[in-house]
């Protein structure tokens, strides 16, 4: 595995050495760790069934969970995907960034099956992270990224993390330092003329009703294929190696504490560990801080790590889905 570090601020990242071998890499099928705004991505070439496979098996990732196609604009996802008019302002609105569309996949597109689980659908997104773009762009190959991370387990949203948790199946780990949104894309599915929140994500609900001037549908059923097999029993995902507790009242010597805000939950000062996702109670710094915060905590050793309450408007909604499932009985 070979490391290309990146200094966003330098003009000319994009001439560095590295560049035209991390392009050779996705071109011949090879994995590559790419930073994006939400999280660490583990990318390959979305057209090449053999080298998304490789994904699917370095992560450990049930096969009939479709991957996220990264391009680096509206006109490149409308290769591969048909937009209507809702989606078209949704991507107009919000793209560059943390907004993933599940629509119809057009006839021509070569993405292939091995990345959309054989749906008709396709997830696009256009990151605002410009070194997924910049790849994307210059190998001229639409890139399918899950989250770097084995299957199940906590995302990455530091270059360190990735080379801990999937080091030797990458050709190399792109380090553009953290993640500022820290937390995955929201996926909306615009495929039979609704708008349907498939996850939430690093844009709020509140943030995409406004703009679309209607409410989001909850997901139909078949619509989002890693979904729970009954409602209510979330899919276990995003687990660390602790038991986790949410909405805690108190907390003992021997566990970890996740806080959020200036409050202080009976016992606080005597936590074997804590993390404060955000001192002042800011729902955006607690999204960007909370897998890091999880991953800070675990290790600790403890075996409980105990949630202080998170509302659940805005980000909040996403942290609260992130960490339910983190919650969630395991396999
Ligand atoms: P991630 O695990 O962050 O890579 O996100 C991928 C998620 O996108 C999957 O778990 C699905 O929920 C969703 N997804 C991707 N493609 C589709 C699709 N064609 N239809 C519905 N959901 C999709
Ligand atoms: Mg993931």
């Amino acid at each position: 595995m070979q490391l290309w570090t990146v200094n966003l601020k330098k003009p000319d990242w994009q001439d560095a050495p590295e560049a035209p071998d991390v392009c050779a890499a996705l071109t011949a099928g090879e994995l590559v760790a790419v930073p994006t705004e939400t999280v660490y991505g583990l990318a390959a070439d979305a057209t090449n069934g053999v080298a998304c496979a490789k994904i699917f098996e370095a992560k450990g990732r049930p096969q009939f969970n479709p991957l996220i196609s990264h391009v680096p604009s509206l006109e490149d996802a409308r290769l591969h995907g048909r937009f209507d008019a809702l989606a078209l302002r949704l991507a107009e609105a919000f793209w560059p960034g943390p907004l993933t569309l599940v629509v119809p996949k057009t006839e021509g597109s070569p993405i292939s099956d091995m990345a959309t689980a054989g749906l008709m659908t396709v997830a696009l997104r256009v990151p605002a992270g410009p070194v997924m773009r910049f790849l994307a762009d210059r190998t001229g190959k639409p890139l399918a990224a899950p989250s770097a991370n084995l299957s199940g387990r906590i995302s990455p949203t530091r270059a360190q993390d990735v080379i801990d948790d999937l080091g030797e199946a990458l050709s190399f780990v792109v380090d553009a330092g953290p993640c500022r949104v820290g937390i995955e894309s929201t996926i909306v599915g615009i495929v039979d003329g609704s708008p349907r929140l498939l996850r939430p994500g690093g844009i709020s609900r509140e943030e995409i009703e406004d703009a679309l001037g209607t409410s989001l549908l909850a997901a139909a059923p078949g619509m989002r294929p890693d979904a729970p097999a009954a409602p209510g029993m979330l899919a276990s995902h995003y687990a660390p190696n602790a038991s986790m507790v949410l909405n805690a009242r108190e907390v003992t010597q021997d566990d970890a504490l996740l806080s959020f805000g200036p409050e202080r939950i009976q016992g606080a000062e005597h936590a074997r560990m804590e993390f404060n996702l955000s001192p002042e109670g800011d729902l955006a710094e607690a999204a960007a801080n909370l897998f890091q915060g999880m991953r800070t905590l675990d290790a600790s050793m403890a075996r409980t790590i105990r949630v202080q309450f998170i509302p659940s408007f805005g980000l909040g909604e996403a942290i609260n889905d992130r960490l339910k499932r983190a919650a969630a009985p395991r396999p």
